[in-house]
């Protein structure tokens, strides 16, 4: 199946991903964004997102996402990207109202929405599923970048479990159109600002190993946001450092986004379906990285998100 089938006959197109957009979310929905425009030069695509990390400004184009949302407009066909329908965030009203709806995704949390779903929790990427739903002659250097960094970004530099043969072989498909990958994944993935090392080296600093050393948590408050001047884009990668402590199953990561509210995030070695864990609190994901909100203290939630870590772990 190609994606172009599934479009062709529409006028108005829009394309959006999950709210605290990734660089999964940001790639996907730029990358099918630049071909759509290309593909179907007659037709009004549009691209509703978050504003995206400024790491993100050397993709092409980035800064005709649109924000702002006009509730009124009906799109003939609204594409979700790297989530299901309740991630939408601001532009789920457009999605409710629109003639067709496909959902392309890759989280084993998302039984698909919509009237066209292509849900493959095997691929690592959104990206990755994307360039197999593209006509290869179609892609550009442009649209090969936003693709690749949408997979570099949810492997880990191709060096996650969720890496596969066919990740490698799309991977190695994209880098033939020519763009610098060394500089992007420098500049998108490894590079950090001063104060984004600083505030991963305070959580670093301030976690606490419990059920015999196999999870590790630590959590940023608002205050230390407001101290070093952050926001939640600048916490990005604190988990992944967490998870790469010996002998830890699954580390544990939150900020507080309001009053007795935090957003989770959970990462496992794969003995932790974290996915399941971050389900029962309304959230989902993969296996081995999953997310959720949870309101409560910091402590309530751990004690509670504990409970179905030590049951798989078999800790009493
Ligand atoms: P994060 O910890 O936010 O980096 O998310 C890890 C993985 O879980 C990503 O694939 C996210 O898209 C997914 N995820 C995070 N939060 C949620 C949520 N509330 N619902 C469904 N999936 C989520
Ligand atoms: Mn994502
Ligand atoms: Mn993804």
């Amino acid at each position: 199946m190609k994606i172009i089938d599934e479009v062709k006959n529409a006028a108005s197109i829009a394309i959006s991903g999950h709210i605290r957009p990734d660089g999964d979310c940001v790639g996907s929905v730029m990358g099918l964004y630049l071909y759509l425009k290309k593909e179907l030069p007659g037709a009004e695509v549009d691209v509703f997102l978050e504003k995206p990390a400024e790491i993100f400004d050397c993709i092409s184009h980035i800064e005709e996402i649109k924000s702002e949302i006009n509730t009124d407009k009906m799109y003939d066909v609204f594409i979700v990207l790297d989530c299901a329908d309740d991630r939408l965030g601001d532009a789920r009203p457009l999605y409710e109202k629109a003639g067709k709806r496909i959902n392309i995704d890759h989280h084993i949390s998302n039984p698909g929405c919509g009237d066209v779903r292509i849900v493959e929790a095997d691929r690592s990427s959104t990206a990755e599923l994307l360039y197999d739903l593209m006509d290869a002659d179609k892609i550009d250097r442009e649209i090969a970048t936003a693709l690749y960094i949408g997979i570099i970004h949810d492997t880990g530099v191709l060096r996650y479990s969720n890496t596969s043969p066919r990740t490698l072989q799309v991977a190695a498909e994209l880098i033939k159109y020519g763009f610098d990958f060394s500089d992007i994944i420098q500049k998108t993935f490894y590079e950090k600002t001063y104060v984004q090392t600083q505030i991963m080296g305070r959580a670093v600093l301030e976690s606490v190993r419990f059920m015999n050393n196999r999870c590790i948590v630590s959590m940023v408050s608002r205050r230390m946001m407001d101290f070093y001047q952050v926001n939640p884009k600048d916490l990005e990668g604190i988990v992944n450092q967490l998870q790469v402590v010996k002998d830890v199953d699954c580390a544990i990561f939150m900020y507080e986004t309001g009053t007795l509210e935090y957003k989770v995030s959970l990462r496992s070695n794969g003995s932790v379906d974290v996915a399941s864990v971050a389900m029962k609190f309304g959230g989902g994901g993969h296996i081995r990285a999953a997310g959720c909100t949870m309101n409560g203290t910091y402590h309530d939630n751990i004690n509670n998100l504990s409970k179905g870590i030590a049951e798989q772990l078999n800790i009493k």
